[in-house]
């Protein structure tokens, strides 16, 4: 993608296969129990997502190159999973139950439970475009809100959750870092100050994956020159939660990065840290990768 285009974001048909949704790159050579995730990088914009935002405005809300600066995983060894689709479409970070019922035109069939997010329109299917524009004119139906669910959303967690059963099934123990950046912008419904860090750990006040691995992950950015914070203020959300069982060797850490270090976040542009970025992250994933053997 060339980085100053807004208009390289794909205009894509409806996915097909789940090929169009996700992509999986599994580990080469020898092989680890590993997998990094990148729920939030996708920008390929759905034929039928109607949204009213222009689409530069939207596309800051995409964890932008996140999948490259992880790139390097696969010939470590790890798998490297990332959605194609944008986050706004449909959020593969959120539980189903997160629905916003305002976003519906009729009753949704389903049990929903809005959490935060939904009620901030931002949960399953975004209702507003940071920091408080509509993203539709009018309301989904539910159908369409079913096919989003099961063409986008779905195959997303079906590969994740495939891939991390695949690893424990062979190894007894997995380990999986959800992959993010953040805004370094400290102000805003969205910000929450967490880009005064260059990078936030997040297991859920301790509770998705061993505290000597999330200690680990924590000294190695430290050692490397960079400020870290834990849980502070991204805690993680669906995914870290839905597939983590740190008792039973399933450990779950979400990572964000402080977008700072790697583009400008008006232009789009990498930064010319970008390469310095990426080779402090591949250390990481070796620097993991000797943890877990
Ligand atoms: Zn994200």
């Amino acid at each position: 993608m060339t980085s100053l285009d807004v208009d390289s974001a794909v205009r894509a048909p409806i996915a097909a296969t789940d090929e169009d949704v996700v992509s999986i790159a599994r580990g080469r050579g020898k092989i680890v129990p590993l997998v990094f995730d990148s729920p939030h990088s996708g920008s390929n914009y759905p034929g039928d997502f109607n949204h009213v935002v222009p689409t530069d405005k939207l596309r800051r809300a995409e964890d932008m190159y996140v999948d490259e600066l992880f790139g390097s995983a696969p010939a470590r060894g790890a798998t490297l999973i990332a959605a194609l689709f944008p986050r706004s479409y449909i959020d593969p970070n959120r539980s189903l139950e997160d629905l916003d019922p305002e976003l519906l035109a009729e009753n949704w069939p389903d049990p929903v439970r809005p959490g935060e997010k939904a009620r901030l329109g931002h949960g399953l299917i975004w209702r507003l475009c940071p920091p408080d524009m509509n993203l539709y004119v009018e309301k989904l139906t539910p159908e369409a809100v079913r096919s989003r669910i099961d063409c986008y959303w779905q195959p997303y967690h079906n590969t994740l959750r495939g891939a991390l059963d695949e690893l424990y099934r062979r190894f007894g123990a997995v380990w999986h870092l959800n992959c993010h950046s953040m805004p370094s912008a400290t102000r805003g419904p969205f910000l929450n100050g967490g880009g005064q860090a260059d990078f936030v750990l997040g297991d859920r006040d301790g509770t998705t994956a061993s505290p000597d691995f999330v200690h680990f992950v924590r000294e190695f950015l430290r050692g490397m020159g960079f400020s870290v914070k834990l849980n502070d203020p991204y805690k993680g959300v669906e995914l870290v939660r839905a597939y983590s069982d740190p008792v039973h060797g399933r450990h779950s850490l979400q990572i964000e990065i402080n977008r700072a270090l790697y583009m400008d976040e008006m232009t789009f542009e990498r930064l010319p840290g970008f390469a310095d970025l990426q080779g402090a992250l591949d250390r990481l994933i070796g620097a993991i990768c000797g943890y877990i053997r």
